[in-house]
């Protein structure tokens, strides 16, 4: 029985899983990696394609079941784990995240709805050795990333998915496709971790900060949202109105606030002059 606790929903439909399996276009020799695969529903045509894939579950029922059913077709390496702490670039044989040595991982899932927002973060985290994301997702959530400023869609996932990656809605699956049906429309998304970021961040932590300052109360002004990390003065200093909301501030403009609120530790240089 698919339990609610792991987000269970099954995938059946056999034109549904095709056009996953043609959205991602995996080939021979990618590194291609499958969260929460389940009972296998585009296992079978990743691995089938692609000869060898390493797939993260967390239900400890159904990793043997998978490795039975399915090992006969390729490599399959299946990892008994927590899609929300499990090391990814550590399978890019880049475990120290320079992310230029090793091939870059293909990322593919269909997530489990309940805990998406804390895994689209876990990826962003590493992005640098991702090559792509394929990911299944509740509709509504994969408008609000690739949604344009201005909008209601338009919010912290908006911002902190599109500072690091291109966002593609690729098309929307209906509630019976899968088993059991869920509640809500699913849409495929595709993520690019862009390569050069066009607008680098220097403190990545201060910059989620500020996101998530900007977003935590919609209505307000950025005047009142950030007043705990930015004054009046350093907000029109970087071109951006205190008396706006979060939602009309593009991608590059939370890139250039962060950017100027962030302190660059004092030189190793300064420290040795000062010496005993
Ligand atoms: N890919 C399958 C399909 O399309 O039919 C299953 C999709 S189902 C929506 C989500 C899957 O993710 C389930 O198999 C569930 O057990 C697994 N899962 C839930 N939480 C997870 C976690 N934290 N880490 C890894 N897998 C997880």
């Amino acid at each position: 029985r698919p339990r609610k606790r792991f987000g269970q929903n099954f995938l059946h439909d056999p034109g549904s899983i095709r056009r996953i399996i043609d959205a991602v276009a995996p080939l021979p020799g990618q590194r291609l990696v499958e969260i929460g695969p389940g009972r296998g529903a585009i296992t079978e045509g990743l691995l089938q394609a692609a000869g060898a894939l390493d797939v993260i579950e967390l239900d400890r029922d159904l990793v043997a079941p998978l490795a039975q059913r399915l090992g006969g077709l390729g490599r399959l390496r299946v990892h008994n784990a927590d899609a929300l702490t499990f090391d990814l670039c550590g399978l890019s044989g880049d475990p120290e995240g320079a992310g230029d040595s090793g091939p870059r991982l293909r990322l593919v899932g269909n997530l489990p709805y309940n805990i998406s927002t804390p895994l689209l973060f876990r990826f962003l985290d590493q992005a640098h050795c991702i090559e792509d994301m394929h990911l299944m997702l509740q509709k509504e959530v994969v408008d609000r990333l690739c949604a344009e400023p201005g909008g209601k869609t338009y919010g912290r996932l908006s911002v902190m998915v599109q500072t690091w990656c291109q966002a593609e809605r690729l098309f929307v699956i209906g509630p019976g496709a899968f088993t059991p049906a869920p509640k809500v429309d699913s849409a495929v998304v595709r993520l690019i971790p862009h390569r050069p970021l066009p607008h680098p961040v220097d403190d990545p932590a201060l910059h989620r900060r500020i996101v998530a300052a900007a977003f935590s109360q919609r209505r307000k002004t950025l005047r009142n949202t950030l007043s705990g990390l930015a004054t009046t003065e350093q907000l029109q200093h970087c071109g951006i109105d205190p008396g706006a909301r979060a939602e009309s501030l593009a991608v590059a403009d939370y890139v250039r606030l962060a950017n100027a609120l962030h302190q660059p530790p004092p030189a190793r240089q300064a420290d040795a002059l000062e010496g005993p």
